[in-house]
């Protein structure tokens, strides 16, 4: 399991969450249905800004996630999910 903690506050929350989603699928090559947490059912991710609990880097990563934990800023568990490192230039490009 992953525990990771749901920013949503950051300057990067203005990404819109389609593209973050996109950065996520193309980084990963997967796709999924549902959101990552790992009890939740809910369709129709977003791309969700998180970083590791247990970690002390301060990396931001992209993970799907329903609408409701994407603006939860929980510590949830995305389990075995993959994480996309986001990027500041990325996101300016994408924001531009
Ligand atoms: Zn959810």
């Amino acid at each position: 399991m992953s525990k990771v903690r749901v920013i949503v506050s950051s300057e990067l929350s203005k990404v819109n969450p389609n593209t973050l989603y996109e950065h996520w699928v193309n980084y990963s090559g997967y796709n999924v249905l549902f959101c990552t947490e790992v009890n939740c059912l809910m369709k129709d991710p977003l791309g969700a800004e998180v970083q590791f609990v247990d970690s002390t880097e301060r990396q931001t990563y992209i993970v799907p996630l329903c609408n409701h934990h994407a603006t939860s800023g929980l510590i949830i568990d995305i389990g075995e999910t993959f994480v996309a490192p986001l990027r500041h230039e990325e996101s300016s490009e994408s924001f531009d």
